[in-house]
């Protein structure tokens, strides 16, 4: 036992842990970096996360770094800290609210499980990302993660309703919408909470035009901390959640949400797209945006061959009895590989609704507005299609995780995105760049309707050459998508593998505004140190895996 975890198992209730076993686990999430933590704590209750604040104010030099599921793809939730794991004992369902639509939530509970609870009621969070089976509701939370339905709900941030959180003096708080009267009353409490709000406050009133024209002009992004949306002035509205949503535990530690939820639609219809070039991309998605689908996704040839080559593992997915059901449903993409007839890229279009009728009418109104341009169509008309294209979709960049051995899924340019009317022009571009890298072969696959892309190259990650590539590409890129006014992630947050560029997305002044929030909610970093603010290209490149054994 270490000194360390010594003294913290007189501080907390719960598990302290540093064996070496616990330690390499928590040493990795779904990102190419790799940090030993120093210990890794299962915090009890809020009366543990409150100890160990009080804890590490008192001690120099530690920090906590929050963890509910470690499935974040930019290092986020790794670090030299005291890891915070909730997944253990912060993982219970408070209450679904059918009447009002909303659930209570821990930060550790599955989304899986979150899931099945709120459709018993008839209702859906739908922002959910396609991690859905592994990931957890603080990660969802602390990310503001997206995902297929974000195209017409929008993110997290929108459904984040209230937040329970420990901040750095030591103390748990609510956060919710406050008007001006109660905004008053909390400055005026004049400790720690009211200057919290009173700093606030000042900092973005002070800012407001700069931080209002600094929101990115895309209709996804997690890059940042999105003080544009803290204060409505018109309404008078005072809101921190929205800080607090999308900040990956660098503020504060959030112990409980109380998240939205809408109705689950009863019927849906979807038609998938098979494009041999993207030459008419750009007036497709003209057509299909404006008929409101639900989803409008999108992934390439090297996705689909994947899929092809681990359709058993499909069919597991799918719940087919045996496999002949499976491969029957795969039955045209196999003829197409035969034949070499394999399209560049599938899109697929989903709308929903209650009513038949409004769906059959959207389905033959796209079918007309594309005969011009004659794309190969399909409608999937029966649900082992419909799920198959959806599991295509979302499984991909996990089977390349877990089924690929002598290559690694190096996830650095994984998440950007670039408004839909630049994509004819931006993808060229984009591919070009990755063409001068033909010792890496990624797969695409991403929103297409909210123009927010995952390139996952597969990387020999042991080999330095091909690490070093990482830097250099990553900038290639993040300049591109920063040229046509993108943003470089949409829903996997910043982390170590991002942090770095958010000066050049946002600018000096705007990221010296980033610096001065995290001041003001921890003045001594304690709360994962070098994301948001204060990381360097350096410390990442330093931290990336050398193996995956
Ligand atoms: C196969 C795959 C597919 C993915 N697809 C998507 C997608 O479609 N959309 C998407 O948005 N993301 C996606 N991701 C990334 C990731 O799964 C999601 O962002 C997910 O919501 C993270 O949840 P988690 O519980 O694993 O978070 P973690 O990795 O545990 O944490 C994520 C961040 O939140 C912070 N955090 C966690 N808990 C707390 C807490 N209680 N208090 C304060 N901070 C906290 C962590 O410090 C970290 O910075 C994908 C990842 C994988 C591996």
């Amino acid at each position: 036992m270490n000194g360390l975890q010594a003294k913290l198992k007189s501080v907390i209730k719960g598990d302290v842990l540093s064996d070496p076993q616990t330690i390499e686990q928590y040493s990795h999430d779904a990102s190419i970096f790799e940090i030993k933590p120093q210990v890794v704590v299962f915090p009890k209750d809020t009366e543990d996360l409150k100890n160990l604040v009080k804890f590490v104010n008192q001690e120099k030099g530690l920090s906590l770094t929050a963890r509910s599921a470690g499935t974040d793809m930019g290092g986020g939730s790794i670090n030299d800290s005291i890891i915070v794991a909730f997944g253990k004992y912060f993982n219970h369902i408070k209450s679904v609210d059918e009447k009002s639509k909303y659930a209570v939530a821990e930060p550790g509970v599955f989304y899986r499980d979150f899931e099945k609870e709120t459709l018993k009621k008839g209702l859906i969070f739908p922002s959910y990302p396609a991690s859905r089976e592994i990931c957890a509701i603080g990660g969802i939370v602390n990310n503001n993660s997206g995902g297929e339905k974000s195209l017409a709900y929008g993110k997290t941030e929108n459904y984040v309703e209230k937040l329970k959180v420990v901040l750095s003096d030591g103390n748990e708080y609510e956060l919710k919408k406050l008007n001006k009267n109660e905004l008053n009353k909390k400055i005026k409490q004049n400790d720690f909470e009211g200057n919290i709000y009173k700093k606030t406050f000042e900092l973005i009133e002070k800012n407001y035009d700069l931080l209002q024209e600094a929101k990115p002009k895309v209709s996804k992004n997690s890059a940042g901390y999105y003080l544009w949306n803290v204060y409505d002035k018109d309404k008078e509205i005072f809101d921190l959640t929205k800080l607090f949503v999308g900040a990956q535990g660098t503020l504060g530690l959030v112990t409980q949400a109380q998240i939205g939820l809408v109705p689950v639609k009863k019927h849906a219809e979807m038609m998938i797209l098979f494009l041999h070039d993207i030459t008419h991309l750009g007036e497709i998605i003209n057509i299909v945006l404006p008929l409101k689908p639900d989803t409008f996704e999108a992934y390439d040839d090297n996705t689909l061959k994947l899929a092809l080559k681990y359709f058993p593992e499909f069919a597991k997915l799918l719940g087919t009895k045996g496999t002949i059901r499976t491969a029957l449903a795969f039955l045209p993409e196999f003829i197409m590989t035969i034949t070499g007839g394999l399209p560049k890229l599938i899109l697929q279009v989903d709308f929903q609704s209650d009513d038949m009728e409004e769906l059959n009418s959207k389905i033959k109104q796209l079918k007309e507005a594309l005969k011009p341009l004659h794309p190969k169509t399909r409608v999937a008309d029966n649900e082992t299609k419909e799920l198959k294209y959806w599991l295509i979709r979302r499984e991909s960049f996990n089977l390349l995780r877990q089924k690929i051995h002598d290559k690694h899924t190096a996830p650095f340019i994984d998440d950007f995105v670039v408004s839909p009317e630049y994509l004819p022009e931006f993808l060229p571009k984009l591919n070009s760049i990755l063409k001068k890298y033909p010792s890496l072969i990624s797969t695409l696959a991403g929103h297409v309707g909210d123009g927010n892309f995952h390139i996952i190259p597969l990387m020999n990650i042991e080999d330095p050459k091909q690490r070093a590539i990482i830097p250099v590409l990553e900038k290639e890129v993040y300049d591109l998508v920063l040229s046509y006014h993108g943003s470089i992630t949409g829903e996997h947050n910043d982390g170590l593998i991002r942090t770095p560029f958010l000066k050049q997305m946002y600018g000096d002044k705007v990221y010296k505004l980033f610096e001065e929030v995290k001041k003001i909610f921890d003045p001594n970093d304690i709360f994962n140190p070098r994301k948001k603010v204060g990381a360097t290209v350096d410390f990442a490149m330093n931290h990336i895996r050398t193996s995956f054994t």
